[in-house]
């Protein structure tokens, strides 16, 4: 399923690959959202945007699926262009290591075609993200997510950050005052 609906809010699933595994990923979870967001090929640009003229009544579009989608930013700057044609905020729920993954500072690019942006931050620290997300890079992972989260707030105009409450208060606290100093909003998300 390449796009779906929760509410008014349209969701587009581009990829399944990811640089965590989280230990509360839903993607461990077989029953899911009840859709199937497996993909057996990832979508290209025009098969999203096939795909999204089939939608109606929708408010915003989230670029987030079970995968981190900025894997694939230049194809969600390829649709966002297009969905700013229709006057669709567009949000992107990411894992922040886009930098990472890319080994350069992607983030002005987004600039003008991502309206909000929500980083999953998970942890006050390197070694209790290591511990939960499980990334691919390591102790490198933690730090370029902080980095890529101040790059987003000169560049997108409402950054988030989030963690899941599967972490203690007082981690949930120090998350809450990282993401003050830099100037994001914050949220704890609920796990189902
Ligand atoms: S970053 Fe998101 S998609 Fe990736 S493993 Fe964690 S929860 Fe799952």
């Amino acid at each position: 399923m390449i796009t779906y609906m929760l509410k008014d809010v349209l969701y587009i699933n581009l990829t399944n690959q990811c640089t965590n595994n989280c230990s509360f990923c839903i993607r461990n979870h077989p029953e899911g959202l009840g859709f199937d967001l497996w993909l057996q090929k990832e979508p290209s640009v025009e098969e999203i945007i096939e795909d999204i003229k089939g939608r109606e009544n929708y408010r915003e579009v989230v670029f987030c699926g079970y995968g981190e989608p900025l894997t694939r930013y230049r194809e969600v700057i390829a649709v966002a262009r297009y969905l700013k044609g229709l006057d669709k905020p567009v949000r992107v729920n990411t894992n922040g290591q886009a930098n990472l993954i890319w080994g350069r500072d992607i983030v002005p690019e987004l600039e003008g075609y991502v309206d909000s942006i929500s980083i999953s931050l998970n942890a006050a620290d390197s070694a209790e993200y290591a511990r939960l997300c499980s990334p691919e890079d390591g102790a490198l992972a933690y730090e370029a997510v902080l980095k890529f989260a101040e790059a987003c707030t000169r560049h997108i105009p409402e950054v988030w950050l989030t963690v899941v409450d599967v972490i203690s208060a007082h981690q949930i606290e120090c998350c809450r005052e990282i993401a003050e100093k830099m100037g994001a909003k914050f949220r704890v998300r609920h796990y189902y």
